[in-house]
Order: structure tokens, then C-alpha cells, then sequence
């Protein structure tokens, strides 16, 4: 019945069609040449918990909104290796969830790619003797040493394993996309430098692939890379593997819009990597830990930025649904089907809350200015959400996109009296902090269903402001959320 729903509700020629194609007749800016949305199961993000339908409601508007591609990655995180464990096992339907997902997005008319950290591996391979040495942005427990070529040749295995079952699946892999570094990396005397010893992995796992898909395209994600790296993987691969590398994605740091200017391989694309996931650098709200996000004023600029630059690819990082309007505006943006990420956001409004012209324009109004959440007075947006609620016709309990803004304003609510409170850690104060906490957790669990983190979601990983003087009040504070590892 979901799916049916979300079908009516997709055909129906309502006030999304009438706002949304107007605005194909705007003045379009070019069009990106790849839109690629990469949306990794893991963490325990809503990708990794979402069951068949959820995830087929939540992908099925790329296309529409420009979007052209779908990348997946495999966590091994906890996993054993496939090829040995048994059916119930961790790793065997965290695989299978993958494997899905890239059945959704081709049934859906996307092209699909693959996200690699070439030396990251199933727990149960991480030998001793075969561990990859700690080093400088090297993170990950699960890395072992490619210069070792029993653990080489592991590794090469593993992805033989999984490009075989994509192709059985008739899965057709268009792209593999490898990044250095996170997770990734050996920091041993005979990986040095790394990235050469990453970009001899790079091709060979790339052989690899191509025995089950002949047109597989390789991509570089140039994260955490520095300026000599890309000199380093440019001369070797024109030296040793010329045209061998598609695009190039490269770093967009944090609080940036844009990447730096690097030399790349010849005939290599420039593209980037563009991390949809939070607002702005200095709000937090990273990841979903506090609610939906939206950055249309970032987005915006950045492809400004790189369209300027000449970098017309684009692989959108996304880790759930939170972000779920950013994806619309990200692909929108992009493909040129928009020229305003606040017509976006008013159409987003039309369409999934099913509200009038005026009422969905009041609502675009309404979300955008969630890109700096903590300056919004939520008095007053808790004022407005209230008359536009009275406006809004979907109010199913299933439609999360309503119902994640209207928890996220409430959980801002409590976040405001918090830090209007002085820094006296009165019991009023500390009793906010719980009701912070459990309209946080109703996001979670109520609104996306959200299981086990593994460490996105730890308070500790993204602050409120308040949070570490509330931790370090008492010790007993910290037992109440879970211990972050040692990563
Ligand atoms: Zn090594």
C-alpha cells in the first residue's frame, strides 16, 4: 500500500506540477554531466535499517530531480568475510541490503557506481602479521597492509567476490569510485607514500572489475588528499596507466565551497565531492544527530564554485534521510532543472506536504532558514509551523518528511531554553537537558526508525554547545549515552 500511495501521490497533477515545471522554463544555468548520488548503508543510518519499501519511498525522487547516478559502498565494519560466514550473519544481510538497493535505483533508471576503500577488510582477515600500520589520516580498525601479498591478494579476492555477486544480480556497474583515506591508508615503510602504493591498488582492483563489467569506469575521490598527492597519482598514472582514471572528485573541506586546484592524470574529469549533510560548518547539526538539515545558500554557492572551476561531476554525499531536502535541491540545482534553491523547497513543500501555492511558499520560506539553526528564534518558527500546520493536508503519520521538521522545531525549542538558562547547572536546567535528550531520541526512533549506532549518532561525535559542561558535571552523565571507541 506504500508504494501505491506514493505512486498516486507522484502522478496526481497537483501544485508540485504546476510550480515544479514552471520552473523548467527559467533561465537554466548549465547542467552538471554527472549527478551522482552516494548514499553508503552504515552506521546504522536510516540507508543501512530502512526495509525494501521505506528505501524505495526515499530514492525514488532523484531521477526526477536531475539526479543520474546511485553509489553504494560495503562496510565491513563488524563483518565477517562473506565467503565463510553463515546465512544470519551480520555481513550477509548487510550485503544483501546493498545488493537491493542497487536493484531500487536501476529499476528506477539510475546508473549505479560503487564506493571503495581499497585496504579496509573483513575483521576476521585482520591478521596480525597483515595489519596495516597507524599513521597520520590513516583511521579504521579493519586495514590491513597491501604491501604484504598474501594480504594483497585477500583483498583483491574480497572485491572479486563482490563484483561477481553484483553481476549475477544483473546488477550493471558503471563506476567504481576509490578514496585513500578514510577510511583507508598504511603508514608501514613499504606503502610509502601511500597514495602511490593506494593508486598500484587502485588498478589493480580495477582489472578486478572490469572481468565482470567491461565498460567499468575508475574514479579517484581525492578526500583528505593534499596538493602532492594529486602530483604523485598524476605522474604515475600517466606514466604507467594513461587514461586509466575518469574523474577525479575532489575535497571540498569543511566550511569551504569549493576545492583547491590540483594537477590531475590527463584526460582526467574534474569533478567533487559534495557532502550534503550538514548546514554549515559551524552549526551542529552534522549527520542527523539533531533532526533534518537543509544548506541551500552552500549548495548553491558551491556549485557556483565548481561550475566556475570547470568541474561538472559531482558525487553528493548523503548518509540518510535527513538530508532528504538538500538531495532535491543538490540534484535540482545541478541538473539546471532549478534555478533557485528556494523554489525547490517551496515545490518540496507542494509536493510532500500537499499545501496550496501560498501555503507551500510559507513553508519554503520556513525551511530554508533552518541553514543557521541556532539563530532561529523558534518562537517565532513555532508560531508560523503552527499556522501552517493548520495548512497542511499529509499529515499521515508515515510521511517523515513532515513530521522530521516538526520534531526537529521542538527539539530546537528545548535547545534554545537550555541556552537561555545561565551555566548554572540548576535541576531545571538539567531536567531540559532530558527533555533534549528524549525528543532527540523521538526523532530517531519515532520519525526514521534508526537501530544501533555504531558512531554517527553519539552526542559526542557533533555538540549542542551545552553538551560538554553538562558531561563533565558528573561522571554518571556520559554512562547515560554510549562511551565513543578509540577509532
Ligand atoms: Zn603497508
Amino acid at each position: 500500500m506504500k508504494n501505491l500511495s506514493f505512486a498516486v501521490s507522484w502522478f496526481i497533477p497537483s501544485v508540485w506540477c504546476v510550480v515544479g515545471f514552471s520552473s523548467l522554463f527559467a533561465q537554466e544555468p548549465k547542467a552538471f554531466e554527472h549527478i551522482d548520488m552516494y548514499c553508503p548503508s552504515h552506521f546504522g543510518n536510516t540507508y543501512e535499517v530502512f526495509y525494501e519499501n521505506e528505501m524505495r519511498d526515499a530514492i525514488s525522487p532523484l531521477k526526477e530531480y536531475g539526479c543520474q547516478w546511485y553509489s553504494e559502498w560495503f562496510d565491513m565494519e563488524c563483518c565477517a568475510d562473506l565467503a565463510t560466514n553463515k546465512l544470519n550473519a551480520f555481513s550477509t544481510v548487510l550485503w544483501q541490503n546493498v545488493r537491493m538497493h542497487y536493484r531500487l535505483a536501476q529499476e528506477m533508471g539510475l546508473k549505479t557506481g560503487l564506493i571503495i576503500t581499497p585496504n579496509w577488510t573483513y575483521y576476521d582477515q585482520c591478521r596480525t602479521e597483515w595489519k596495516a600500520a597507524a599513521g597520520e589520516r590513516i583511521i579504521g580498525k579493519q586495514l590491513i597492509c597491501p604491501s604484504i601479498p598474501q594480504a594483497r591478494q585477500t583483498l583483491l579476492n574480497n572485491y572479486d567476490r563482490l563484483f561477481s555477486d553484483l553481476a549475477r544480480d544483473g546488477t550493471t556497474l558503471g563506476t567504481i569510485s576509490f578514496f585513500a583515506y578514510d577510511w583507508g591508508g598504511c603508514a608501514c615503510e613499504k606503502c610509502q607514500p601511500w597514495i602511490r602504493t593506494f593508486i598500484i591498488l587502485v588498478r589493480d582492483i580495477y582489472e578486478v572489475g572490469k572481468k565482470y563489467f567491461p565498460d567499468l569506469k575508475c574514479n579517484l575521490v581525492g578526500w583528505w588528499w593534499k596538493p602532492e598527492e594529486h602530483e604523485i597519482v598524476a605522474d604515475w598514472v600517466d606514466e604507467n596507466a594513461p587514461g586509466m582514471i575518469d574523474t577525479c572528485f575532489l575535497h571540498i573541506p569543511y566550511g569551504a565551497t569549493g576545492p583547491a586546484d590540483v594537477r590531475l592524470p590527463k584526460g582526467t574529469k574534474r569533478g567533487a565531492f559534495v557532502h550534503i549533510g550538514y548546514s554549515r560548518s559551524d552549526q551542529p547539526d552534522e549527520y542527523g544527530q539533531f533532526g533534518p538539515v537543509v544548506a541551500g545558500n552552500r549548495i548553491k554557492t558551491t556549485l557556483h564554485n565548481l561550475r566556475e572551476a570547470g568541474a561538472d561531476r559531482i558525487v553528493c554525499y548523503s548518509e540518510g534521510v535527513y538530508d532528504d531536502l538538500n538531495k532535491a535541491i543538490v540534484c535540482g540545482l545541478a541538473s539546471g532543472k532549478y534555478d533557485s534553491y528556494e523554489k525547490i523547497a517551496v515545490d518540496y513543500a507542494a509536493r510532500w506536504f500537499g499545501t496550496d501555492e501560498e501555503t507551500s511558499r510559507q513553508w519554503g520560506e520556513w525551511l530554508v532558514q533552518w541553514e543557521n539553526p541556532l539563530d532561529v528564534d523558534t518562537s517565532a518558527s513555532g508560531a508560523v509551523l503552527a499556522q501552517l500546520m493548520e495548512k497542511t493536508p499529509n499529515q499521515s503519520r508515515d510521511n517523515w518528511r513532515l513530521w522530521q521538521w516538526v520534531e526537529r522545531q521542538k527539539l530546537y525549542e528545548i535547545n534554545r531554553e537550555i541556552l537561555s538558562s545561565g551555566d548554572d547547572w540548576t535541576e531545571e536546567r538539567l531536567a531540559l537537558v532530558d527533555r533534549f535528550w528524549a525528543q532527540r531520541e523521538k526523532i530517531h526512533r519515532k520519525i526514521w526508525g534508526i537501530g544501533v549506532p555504531v558512531y554517527i549518532f553519539h552526542p559526542e561525535f557533533c555538540k549542542m554547545p551545552w553538551y560538554d559542561s553538562w558531561a563533565a558535571r558528573r561522571p554518571e552523565e556520559k554512562s547515560r549515552v554510549r562511551e565513543p571507541d578509540e577509532r
